[in-house]
């Protein structure tokens, strides 16, 4: 599975990526918690995304690829969840796959309307250490604040308030929503609606990818 999570901020890629990693065991390549990571570890990288990240914007296409490149060597199977994210990107990845002889099996687009979005990323909590999320409303931990699954400290993200919201909707929409065009047109694309509870969605996941029969 060569897989591509398309959708705006908070449509629920992050969620459908871990759940596909459990089930399947193939890595969820999340852009978003490895500069994340990068920038609590203070590297070179993590000191030059910091800025674009806390303003909402998206950080330089040349760092990114250049990173990606690293992370993709030697995995036959990946879910990709916030790459790519501009045109140049996509571009990018196409190129780097066929390198590899590795193209997209598929590019799953997860849809959601901007009142939703804003709703749902302003009641989100992160698992800092596994990027895992939770909701306030649509889906508490066991015990508030707490990871249920390994017990660690949830934090809301410092562009989940509501102004850097706004502002990762925009660069969304001018940026990345391109890219549902430049699937479309290779035939590669699936929408999903990403308004239906979790179980829903990774129902229709699973269906775009041909996998009901593999479910437990
Ligand atoms: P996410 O966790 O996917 O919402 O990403 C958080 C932030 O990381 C984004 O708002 C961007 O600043 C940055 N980021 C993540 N993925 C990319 C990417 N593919 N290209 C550029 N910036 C990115």
């Amino acid at each position: 599975m060569r897989l591509v999570l398309l959708g705006p901020p908070g449509a629920g890629k992050g969620t459908q990526a871990k759940i596909l990693e459990e089930r399947f065991g193939v890595p969820q390549i999340s852009t978003g918690d490895i500069l994340r990571g990068q920038v609590a570890a203070k590297t070179e990288l993590g000191r030059q995304a910091k800025a674009f990240m806390d303003a909402g914007d998206l950080v330089p296409d040349d760092l990114i690829v250049a990173m990606m490149e690293g992370e993709l060597r030697g995995k036959p199977s990946f879910v990709l969840d916030g790459f790519p994210r501009t045109v140049a990107q996509a571009e990018a990845l196409d190129g780097m796959l066929q390198r590899l002889g590795l193209p997209l099996t598929s590019v799953l687009s997860i849809e959601a309307n901007r009142e939703a979005l804003m709703r749902r990323l302003s009641g989100r909590w992160t698992n800092p250490r596994t990027g895992r999320t939770y909701h306030d409303e649509f889906n508490p931990p066991r015990l508030p604040r707490i990871d249920d699954e390994d017990g660690g400290p949830l934090v809301q993200r410092r562009d989940d308030t509501i102004d850097v919201v706004a502002e990762r909707l925009a660069t969304y929409d001018e940026k990345t929503a391109p890219l549902v065009g430049y699937y479309e047109k290779k035939g590669q694309l699936v929408r999903i609606d990403g308004l239906q509870p979790i179980d829903a969605v990774t129902q229709a996941v699973l269906s775009a990818l041909g996998r009901e029969a593999a479910r437990p």
